[in-house]
């Protein structure tokens, strides 16, 4: 590269894909092959989903990340959640995340739904002092558009700085479809004085029931575009996920050039959308 282009080439962003590990009729074989088809997108991490609380907690969670640990050699994230658990699950699940070589977890509640209960924790940031002594590198979850239960978006702010204030090193966002969104939340974050690392979590639709579920899940506006994207392709699954797809990674692009932290693809295990972020990100400039 000329040494001026280098002077005033875009900063390559920390960028980081997300998988669930093995339920139903996905098999550990099968995650393992998962990891393969992301390692190729070269994700600076890759984040393992866990289930809500109890037994769920570690588990294959563990076990996959691991995996891409050992196998990928890329950092792995865990997730681990704290509804229906008790002290003492926790600090079981804490001891297996030690064992097996993890430096990193994602604290969360989970979902307060069906007989979930809080359990000895209320909130995700109760879990984060217990990781911190333990030594692990803490990340939590961040809402742009507020969190469900919360109708107030000063007061989610307020609960997303006692995050950082227990000691959380990071934060990843639930999913957003209009940027401006996240730059209205980053102002206002920042105003709140959260001043960790914010990634963003960008989630391609990939058809009218995921997203109409994913919408209801997280409570994430959907902006116009999208809407007459979907009604375009109503009756067009494999081009209407082409459409998915495409749009987050412009998602993508706006992000990396207005200078975020890092943006974060929930893959949902596809591997092709992993590699379609990169690639678009380092058509932009973005990755080498
Ligand atoms: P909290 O931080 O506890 O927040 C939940 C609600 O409580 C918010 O409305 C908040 O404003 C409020 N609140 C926080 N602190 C207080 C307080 N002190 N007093 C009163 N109210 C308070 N779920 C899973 O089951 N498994 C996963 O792997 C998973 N991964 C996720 C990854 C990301 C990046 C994100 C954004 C979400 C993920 N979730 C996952 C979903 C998450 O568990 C839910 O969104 C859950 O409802 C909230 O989790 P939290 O840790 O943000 O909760």
């Amino acid at each position: 590269m000329e040494p001026v282009a280098s002077l005033f080439a875009p900063r390559s962003i920390p960028f980081s894909v997300e998988m669930f590990p093995p339920k139903g009729s996905l098999t550990l074989d099968a995650a393992r092959k998962v990891v393969g088809g992301m390692a190729l997108a070269r994700p600076d991490f890759i984040s393992v989903t866990c289930s809500a609380g109890g037994s769920g907690n570690g588990g294959q969670t563990i076990e996959v990340a691991s995996l891409i640990q050992s196998e990928a050699h890329i950092p792995a994230v865990a997730h681990l959640t704290c509804v229906n658990s008790t002290r003492e699950t926790v600090q079981a699940a804490i001891a297996e995340l030690k064992a097996a070589g993890i430096t990193t977890v994602l604290a969360l509640r989970g979902d307060l739904v069906g007989n979930a209960q809080p359990g000895d924790f209320r909130h995700g940031a109760d879990l984060i002092p217990l990781l911190k002594d333990a030594g692990f590198c803490v990340g939590a979850a961040a809402y742009p558009e507020g969190h469900l239960d919360c109708l107030d978006l000063d007061e989610d702010l307020r609960h997303l700085r006692e995050k950082q204030d227990a000691g959380a090193d990071f934060f990843v966002t639930q999913l957003f479809f209009d940027n401006d969104d996240f730059y209205r939340f980053r102002e206002r974050a920042l105003a709140a004085g959260v001043t960790r690392p914010v990634t963003c979590g960008v989630m391609p639709f990939l058809g009218k029931s995921q997203i109409q579920r994913m919408v209801f899940l997280c409570g994430s506006s959907l902006p116009s575009p999208i809407v007459k994207l979907l009604a375009k392709h109503e009756d067009d699954p494999a081009a209407l996920r082409a459409a998915g797809v495409e749009y987050a990674c412009r998602q993508l692009v706006d992000l990396a050039r207005n200078q975020v932290d890092g943006v974060h693809v929930y893959s949902m295990n596809h591997p092709d959308i992993a590699q379609a972020a990169a690639t678009a990100l380092a058509d932009a400039g973005f990755r080498a």
